[in-house]
């Protein structure tokens, strides 16, 4: 007994069924119950309580002494239940209402059963009325209220209801008996019933649906199987059904396997995402790739590090992996752990060398860079770089050595072009050569031509003639997208390497002079057999974004998102549509959208990448005003900024970083995305957000005023935009500058007008935007701070409690628009449209609260009470309210 106490202390959630067995209101004919001795129960149609037609049995011969009469149900099988429950709605006449009645009249009557394994256990339908003494007795049952009788306003029926239960029951079925001994009454229904536990999932562990025990005290234990991707933590696992079908708190629980994480009340471990790992089993969530690691798929344990860099055997797996060069200690350096690649080929040399950059010139030094080889197989020593004036001979070559894959080539000849190769050396030798690529030492310092700083292809057939040629088609091509894209040099699209890190960087897809290189370099084909279009989920710039499945040879069936590119497409689109595949492909971030592959070999042409379940951010947003805490938007600003500050190390420049661009998955994880290029060209017009502007189209209220200006794209600007979206994201969605012209938000940026904080938006964010809206570019914070100072204050939650000052009113240095003027509404129900609160407006209504006087008076305890649940609206309501108070302070202030 204390030990059923003490679960019934714990009982989770109710999850009580009842499973009917029979009930006499669903008769749509006869009965045709069994009646004993035919002048006692009687068969009648009547009505319910809510007028409904029934067929009752009544009773009535109170004048009568010795009365026996025995009414009894058909067979009840009770489908494996153990205990039922009888449930009998009735009404009895009051003795003292009927005259002449006297010793003989019964207030009650008695309910029996009879268990049997057919429906017919007596040797003759009608013998059952012998067998009365072996049916048991349940209960003798009396009403709560009998009736005096019927009025002249009618009838005064008092309609009682009555639960019984019995078992345990052991054969098929049974009858019910019921037993009238001299009462006036009316069995107005019967339903009978078992109860069951529904099968559940608790602790991560599945439990199958259970019957309740035979007695109400009963406990019957169900055995829980840990559900998919968890592991048992204690033993044993299970729950127990209580007579009443409710489950009692979990004994024993399972946990999420390394690689899965918990979702949301424990019921499910999802896969972690790609690029994100869980080392052990548990209770904790995925977390990213240190630096320099990656996943090669969902579900991962552990992340490798990525091609040349390494992590000690010593080292957790949540330390980032290091190359020799970045190393700072050089204890880890003689117990790297070669990669499995590595280990599988340790006497092979790096492949080639894919491409050679040119980085800058002078008129005696060429500063060049490279991607590393796609298979070092091993570690990189150094690269051997070759080169030679063109047109000399490959014998009077000069060499020089790196230990990084940066080099500045120093006692050239100006205004001279020289053929460069590269190949990687690791402890197996020397590695292919890259091919041989062209560049020219300037004419005179300061002065820079576009054709001085272009790659050319060399080899024999790029001598002569068709070298000429060559450079021509570039020069063209070259100039054609520096046209596109309105850059001012042709260096601000060359996204340079930083030097000596070793990290890799973006490289542009169209410094290949044949762009469809570039997609074979950085993305990879997919058969169009494993790919399975399932719906239309959005309209992209070049066709249909549709969702659907992808299988890969060797690999787990996965959702992903297709781009495809609509039928009649040109070369020039095809091309700009497969350019954000070779962009995308370069890019491997947790907070970066993934690139699955391509599909070009097969019409329609795709791109493939991971699927986020929660489409872009702004709509997801709007569509959740004010749902969540300020700690999961912090974390969802935290995640933009971490993809943020990977692309800013690639040197990869976003140009139109805004929420529209930001994808979200099931677990609110922010991806950054929309590495398309065409909407910043002048033929397309249909997108009213890029707004046409020198040299290409511009997001003017997400992009920075030098941008906007004089087209200076940096990642200074990138955070500009980055401090928009912060914005949005605190305002859930808001449009930024809200109905102002772009014309208007120009001036009022220009004016030192910034953003004001959005409602409830914590100080210390509204003040990471302004740093972010900073004039000078210099000044403004970079993504990796950003990111810290995120970090800091999710760590400390106190320090987001302290809301940013919203005080409205034209004396303010900033635009403040974020709450409306209450005097610039006639009615409550306009202001609360104005706060998107409009909803409410019958809840107000209907509760009296339509002045603005009385709803300035309104407290939490009122918004709750005329039904806002949602704590994110109740917020935000009692804010304005607040609002409402200061403004209608200092207009009563002015009065006076
Ligand atoms: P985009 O052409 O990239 O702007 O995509 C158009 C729309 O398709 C987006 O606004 C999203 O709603 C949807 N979409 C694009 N990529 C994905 C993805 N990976 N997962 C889910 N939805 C996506």
């Amino acid at each position: 007994m204390d030990l059923l106490a003490f679960f019934l202390l714990g009982v989770t959630a109710s999850h009580a069924f009842e499973v009917t067995l029979m009930d006499s209101t669903d008769a749509t004919s006869e009965l045709g119950w069994h009646t004993h001795p035919s002048t006692g129960w009687e068969e009648v149609s009547g009505y319910d309580d809510k007028m409904n037609a029934i067929r009752t049995y009544q009773v009535c011969n109170v004048r009568k002494s010795n009365q026996n009469n025995w009414l009894r149900t058909d067979f009840i099988d009770r489908n494996g239940s153990i205990r039922v429950y009888v449930e009998i709605k009735f009404s009895v006449r009051d003795c003292s209402s009927l005259p002449n009645v006297l010793g003989s009249c019964k207030e009650t009557f008695n309910l029996y059963y009879y268990e049997a394994d057919s429906s017919f256990p007596w040797s003759t339908d009608t013998s059952w009325d012998k067998k009365k003494d072996s049916f048991v007795r349940v209960d003798t049952i009396a009403p709560d209220q009998s009736f005096k009788g019927i009025d002249m306003k009618g009838t005064q029926l008092k309609i009682n209801t009555e639960v019984r239960s019995f078992g345990p029951l052991t054969k098929r079925g049974f009858f019910l008996g019921f037993q009238d001994y001299g009462s006036c009454m009316s069995l107005i229904s019967v339903r009978v019933f078992y109860r069951k536990c529904l099968g559940t999932v608790d602790n991560f562990a599945t439990f199958p649906e259970t019957m309740a025990g035979a007695e109400m005290t009963s406990l019957v234990v169900a055995h829980g199987a840990c559900v998919e991707n968890a592991e048992e933590k204690d033993m044993p696992i299970k729950l127990y059904c209580t007579g009443d079908g409710e489950w009692l708190v979990p004994i024993g629980s399972c946990m999420c396997r390394a690689g899965y994480a918990p979702k949301v009340g424990d019921i499910a471990c999802t896969a972690c995402p790609e690029g994100a790992f869980k080392p052990s089993p548990g209770d904790d969530q995925c977390q990213p790739c240190p630096l320099n690691s990656r996943t090669m798929g969902k579900a991962a344990n552990s992340c490798k590090c990525r091609n040349g860099y390494y992590r000690g055997h010593q080292d957790p797996l949540n330390m980032p992996c290091t190359t020799p060069t970045t190393s700072r200690r050089p204890t880890i350096t003689n117990t790297w752990q070669a990669s499995p690649r590595l280990r599988d080929a340790p006497h092979q040399a790096p492949s080639q060398v894919p491409i050679i950059h040119h980085m800058s010139s002078t008129m005696n030094s060429i500063k060049l860079s490279w991607p590393q080889p796609e298979q070092p197989n091993g570690i990189i020593l150094d690269y051997e770089v070759r080169y030679v004036e063109k047109d000399q001979a490959e014998t009077n070559s000069s060499v020089i050595n790196s230990r990084t894959n940066t080099v500045v080539v120093r006692g050239l000849k100006a205004a001279t072009i020289y053929v460069f190769k590269v190949r990687a050396r690791t402890e197996a030798g020397l590695g292919r050569f890259s091919s041989g690529m062209m560049f020219q030492t300037r004419t005179k310092e300061g002065v820079s031509t576009l054709r001085e700083q272009i790659p050319l292809i060399a080899g024999s057939a790029a001598a002569g003639v068709v070298f000429i040629v060559v450079v021509a088609v570039i020069v063209i091509v070259c100039s054609r997208r520096r046209y596109e894209r309105g850059d001012p040099e042709y260096t601000d699209k060359l996204q340079h390497y930083s030097s000596g890190h070793g990290h890799k960087i973006y490289i542009d897809p169209f410094t290949y002079e044949d762009p469809n290189e570039a997609v074979r370099e950085f993305a990879k084909e997919i058969d169009v057999s494993g790919v399975k279009i399932e719906q239309v989920i959005g309209a992209g710039e070049f066709g249909e974004v549709c969702s659907g499945r992808l299988k890969l040879p060797g690999k787990r069936e996965m959702s992903v998102a297709i781009k495809t590119l609509k039928a009649g497409y040109t070369d020039r689109q095809r091309r700009d549509f497969l350019s954000e595949a070779s962009i995308m492909g370069q890019f491997d971030h947790p907070n970066v959208i993934h690139l699955e592959g391509v599909v070009t070999k097969s019409r329609p042409v795709m791109i493939i990448t991971e699927y986020m379940e929660n489409g872009s951010l702004d709509s997801f947003l709007r569509q959740n005003d004010g749902q969540f805490t300020v700690i999961q938007l912090v974390g969802m600003l935290r995640g933009i900024a971490a993809g943020m500050k990977y692309l800013a190390d690639m040197s990869y420049v976003h140009r139109d970083l805004a929420a529209r661009n930001i994808l979200v998955n099931s677990n609110l994880v922010c991806k950054v995305s929309d590495f398309g290029l065409s909407r910043f060209l002048e033929e397309d017009t249909s997108d009213p957000t890029y707004t046409s502007a020198m040299g290409g189209k511009i997001p003017i209220r997400w992009t920075a005023p030098e941008a906007i200006q004089y087209r200076k794209f940096t990642t200074a600007s990138d955070v500009w935009s980055y401090g928009i979206v912060m914005w949005e994201v605190m305002s859930y969605g808001e449009r930024p500058y809200w109905d102002m012209s772009n014309q208007d938000v120009i001036n009022a940026i220009e004016q030192d007008y910034r953003l004001p904080a959005p409602m409830d938006c914590p100080a210390a964010l509204h003040q990471l935007m302004l740093d972010s809206w900073q004039k000078e570019r210099a000044e403004r914070p970079k993504f990796g701070q950003i990111v810290n100072t995120l970090d800091k204050l999710i760590r400390t939650p106190a320090s987001l409690k302290t809301v940013a000052c919203v005080t409205p009113g034209i004396s303010q240095p900033l635009l403040d628009r974020t709450l409306p003027d209450v005097t610039s509404f006639a009615t409550v129900d306009e202001w609360l449209d104005a706060i998107k609160m409009g909803r409410y407006k019958e809840n107000f209504a209907n509760a009296g609260f339509s002045s603005f006087d009385v709803v300035s008076r309104m407290t939490a305890e009122d918004i709750l009470r005329i039904g806002v649940t949602l704590a994110g609206h109740q917020k935000k309501i009692l804010n304005s309210i607040q609002t409402m108070r200061v403004q209608m302070n200092q207009i009563q202030t002015v009065q006076v």
